[in-house]
C-alpha cells in the first residue's frame, strides 16, 4: 500500500486537482468524441516559425542562454510590446523569457508574496490563478463578476471584495473561460483602485491578439501604470505555439530582478530552439496569427449562434476563443450537464464551476476547432437538450 502521502506538505495536499483534466483524460478513451474542452489552439504551429526552430537544431543550438532569455528575443520582445501594446521596456533588465505564462505568473508570485498576504483577481477565471495563489502560502480574494452583466469586472465589485492585506490585483483579459474584455474607460476605473490601495497589477494578457471586437488596451500603457504593473504574455494561444512552451514578464525592474532570482535557480532558462521560434513569430508571425484569428472569429460568430438558437443564453465572447453559454434552462447543474453531454452525445465542454463557484449554470465551449466539428458537435447538443426536455416533461400520459 502507497502511504507516501504522509510526505506531502498540507497546502499541496488540500489543492484541488484542475477539473479540467478529468474530462480530457475521458475524451481521449472515446472513440468519435468532439472535444470543445481543450483551451489549446487546433492549428499546427505556422511552418515559418517551425522551420526557425529545424534550422536552429540544424545549427546545433542546444545550450543554455542565458537567465533573461536570448538578447535577440528580449530586443523583439521590447519592440513589439511598445508598438502594440504602449509601454517601452528595456530588454536588458525589464523582460524576462519564461517557460509560457505559466512560469511567468508563477515566479511572479512567489517573488512578491510573503506568507498570508493577499491577491485580488476576478472569477470565474483560469484554473490556475487560486493554487498558485495558495502555493505560496498566500490567501486568493476572489472578486465575483455576475453573468447579468455578461461577466464583467467592475470597479464597484472590485472595492467590495478588497481587504486589508492585499497585495496585488490579478488580471486577464480577454478572459478565459468567459471571453470578456475590458475598455479603456474600465481600466482607468481599475487603475484608479490599484494606485488608491498600492497594489501591484499582474495583467495576464496571453489573449489580446485575439480581440474580436475594439481595440485591445493594456492597463499596463495607462498613465502611472508601468511602475506598478507586471505584463505577462506568450506564444501559446495567438501564434499557436503551445508546445514550444515559451512567454515572459514585463515590469519595473525590481519586480523583474526578483522574478529573475527565482528563474534562475528553479528554471534556468527557457530552452534555446523555443526562444529561436519565438524570435520568428515576433518578427514575421503576423499574417499566420491574423488568418488564425479570422478562423476564430468565423467559428464564434456560429457557436454563439447555434448555442442561442438551441435556447443555450450565450453572450458574444470578444476575445479569446472559448464561448461560455448559460445551460441553466436544462434543469442540470454544470457538471451533470457536462458529463451526460459526454457520454450519451459524446460532446466535451468543461462545467462553469472548473474555472470557480461564479461558473455555476455555465460550461465552457472552446472554439478552436474545426468549423465542422462545431456544426457536429451543436446538432449533438440539440438532440441532447431534446432528450433532456422530453425527460423533464415526464413520461407521456398512459
Ligand atoms: N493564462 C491563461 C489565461 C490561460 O488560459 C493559459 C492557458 O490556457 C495560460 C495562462 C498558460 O499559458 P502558457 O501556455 O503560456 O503557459
Amino acid at each position: 500500500m502507497d502511504t507516501s502521502s504522509r510526505f506531502v506538505a498540507h497546502h499541496v495536499g488540500c489543492l484541488p486537482k484542475s477539473g479540467i483534466r478529468d474530462f480530457f483524460a475521458i475524451v481521449s478513451q472515446m472513440r468519435d468524441a468532439i472535444s470543445l474542452g481543450i483551451g489549446e489552439p487546433d492549428f499546427v504551429t505556422p511552418y515559418g516559425i517551425r522551420e526557425v526552430a529545424m534550422r536552429a537544431l540544424e545549427k546545433g543550438k542546444t545550450s543554455y542562454t542565458d537567465n533573461r532569455g536570448l538578447k535577440a528575443l528580449r530586443e523583439a520582445i521590447s519592440r513589439y510590446v511598445a508598438q502594440n501594446y504602449g509601454p517601452e521596456y528595456d530588454p536588458e533588465i525589464e523582460i524576462l523569457v519564461t517557460i509560457g505564462v505559466s512560469e511567468a505568473m508563477d515566479i511572479l508570485l512567489r517573488a512578491i508574496l510573503n506568507p498570508g498576504d493577499k491577491v485580488l483577481y476576478h472569477e470565474p477565471c483560469y484554473v490556475s490563478y487560486a493554487p498558485g495563489i495558495a502555493l505560496c502560502h498566500a490567501t486568493a480574494i476572489s472578486v465575483p463578476t455576475s453573468a447579468a452583466n455578461n461577466f464583467a469586472l467592475t470597479a464597484d465589485a472590485l472595492r467590495a471584495a478588497w481587504q486589508p492585506g492585499c497585495k496585488a490585483l490579478l488580471l486577464n483579459f480577454p478572459t478565459n473561460p468567459t471571453g470578456g474584455t475590458a475598455d479603456k474607460a474600465l481600466l482607468e476605473e481599475i487603475a484608479a483602485f490599484a494606485e488608491e490601495k498600492d497594489l501591484l497589477v499582474i495583467s495576464d494578457e496571453i489573449y489580446s491578439e485575439l480581440t474580436f471586437e475594439g481595440v485591445h488596451t493594456s492597463i499596463a500603457s495607462l498613465p502611472g501604470m508601468r511602475e506598478r504593473t507586471v505584463f505577462l504574455h506568450g506564444f501559446s494561444k495567438a501564434f499557436a505555439m503551445t508546445g514550444f512552451r515559451v512567454g515572459y514578464a514585463c515590469g519595473p525592474a525590481g519586480v523583474l530582478d526578483a522574478m529573475l532570482k527565482v528563474h534562475q535557480y528553479a528554471i534556468m532558462c527557457a530552452p534555446i530552439v523555443s526562444q529561436e521560434a519565438a524570435i520568428e513569430a515576433l518578427t514575421n508571425g503576423r499574417e499566420d496569427m491574423l488568418r488564425m484569428r479570422e478562423k476564430y472569429r468565423e467559428r464564434r460568430d456560429v457557436i454563439v449562434r447555434r448555442f442561442n438558437e438551441l435556447g443555450l443564453r450565450c453572450h458574444l465572447p470578444r476575445g479569446a476563443f472559448y464561448a461560455f453559454p448559460c445551460i441553466s434552462s436544462t434543469g442540470l447543474d454544470s457538471m451533470t450537464f457536462a458529463k451526460r453531454l459526454l457520454q450519451e452525445q459524446k460532446v466535451a465542454m468543461v462545467p462553469g464551476t472548473a474555472f470557480g463557484p461564479g461558473g455555476a449554470g455555465f460550461c465552457r465551449a472552446s472554439y478552436s476547432t474545426s468549423y465542422e466539428n462545431i456544426i457536429r458537435a451543436c446538432d449533438r447538443i440539440g438532440a441532447f437538450l431534446d432528450k433532456v426536455s422530453k425527460q423533464a416533461d415526464g413520461p407521456p400520459p398512459q
